[in-house]
């Protein structure tokens, strides 16, 4: 049975209750000068859910719909407008000098670009071995020895030779390897991945996915993917969580989202990956249209506006995220008795 967020049945590496990240949107002059009231970027909008730990939790929705935000929420780059993100059951916000410090270290990310998260005048082994500095964990011999260990492992090799070369050198592909070294270098046990082979050629993609996946198992990781894939969020995940305009719309383990999903914006996600099989025929589920702004998103369910299935009571009454099976959530008035 899949673990349920709030329950107490199991235990939670973070957990995030009624989160929210507000940012502000700034006002033109004009605005001002009139002034407009000021508003605000929903970006993450009142969630709640958590990462078991050794678990990987895919966090799943088209761009827009404020995945990213929520990872780096739980990573402590922003913080929370309302709401709280633990880890290990303490408040991520609370966190000062030492308690901050260990954070740190235990909760990396794996950035989507890798060219932007590389510095083009470091040499890929000094960027390997700067978080280790920075933290002051060794000598500098300590510091590259271990750069070099975590350069092996992530398939750099020969290790020593890829120390000195420069990113502009190195092949999308490798420089995802380098990324993911420097994010594992400090030893964490949380890691957040945001699309991590997004950017990179088709022909390597399998290559990254399956080295972080051998990472995860080998280093007992727990880990967050954020992506828009759902094919990766099935190669990947335990649990998922589908997120819409801010707001998680289903959630279950793996199981429930690819045999029985049930929010029509799944459905609809779902439907859109591709049968590798010519003779099997998917029914395609279409949702029209772009993603709405999160400045002003509709009123009452957020999906109303593309949703195929759209009814009067979706206009005017929020669904809320209610247990439909063991461990399955969905927000969708389809599914109430009334
Ligand atoms: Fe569609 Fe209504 Fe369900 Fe929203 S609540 S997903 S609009 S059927």
């Amino acid at each position: 049975m899949s673990p349920v967020c709030g329950e107490g049945k199991v235990t939670y590496l973070v957990e995030a209750k009624r989160l929210k990240k507000y940012f502000p949107v700034r006002r033109s002059l004009l605005e001002g000068v009139l002034g407009k009231r000021e508003r605000f970027l929903r970006a993450v909008d009142d969630v709640t859910i958590g990462v078991e730990k050794g678990t990987v939790l895919a966090l799943v929705g088209e761009s827009g719909s404020g995945k990213t935000t929520f990872g780096k929420l739980t990573l402590r780059v922003h913080l929370p407008s309302s709401g709280s993100v633990t880890f290990n059951g303490k408040e991520v916000a609370s966190f000062k000098d030492k308690d901050l410090e260990s954070f740190r270290r235990s909760a990396q990310m794996v950035y989507q670009d890798p060219t932007a998260a590389l510095n083009p005048r470091i040499t890929i082994g000094e960027a390997i071995r700067q978080p280790l500095e920075f933290n002051r964990l060794g000598s500098v011999s300590d510091q590259k020895e271990r750069a070099l260990k975590i350069m092996e492992r992530v398939g750099l090799l020969p290790a020593e030779e890829f120390y000195s070369r420069f990113p502009h050198e190195l092949s999308g592909g490798q420089r995802q390897r380098v990324v993911i070294a420097r994010a594992l270098v400090l030893d964490p046990v949380y890691l957040v991945a945001d699309e991590p082979v997004a950017m990179l050629d088709v022909s390597v993609r399998a290559q990254i996915l399956k080295l972080i996946l051998e990472l995860k198992q080998e280093l007992d990781l727990t880990m967050l993917i954020i992506t828009h894939d759902l094919a990766i969020a099935k190669y990947f995940s335990d649990n998922v969580a589908i997120m819409y305009l801010g707001q998680i719309v289903e959630r279950g383990s793996r199981q429930d989202t690819f045999v029985n999903p049930m929010h029509p914006y799944t459905k609809a996600l779902i439907s859109s990956v591709p049968v590798p099989d010519p003779e099997r025929k998917r029914e395609r589920l279409m949702v029209p249209g772009d993603i709405p702004s999160a400045i002003n998103p509709p009123p009452a369910c957020r999906f109303h506006t593309r949703c195929p299935f759209v009814f009067e009571r979706c206009r005017v009454d929020e669904p809320a995220l209610v247990e439909r099976s063991p461990g399955h959530f969905v927000a969708c008035h389809l599914y109430d008795k009334k």
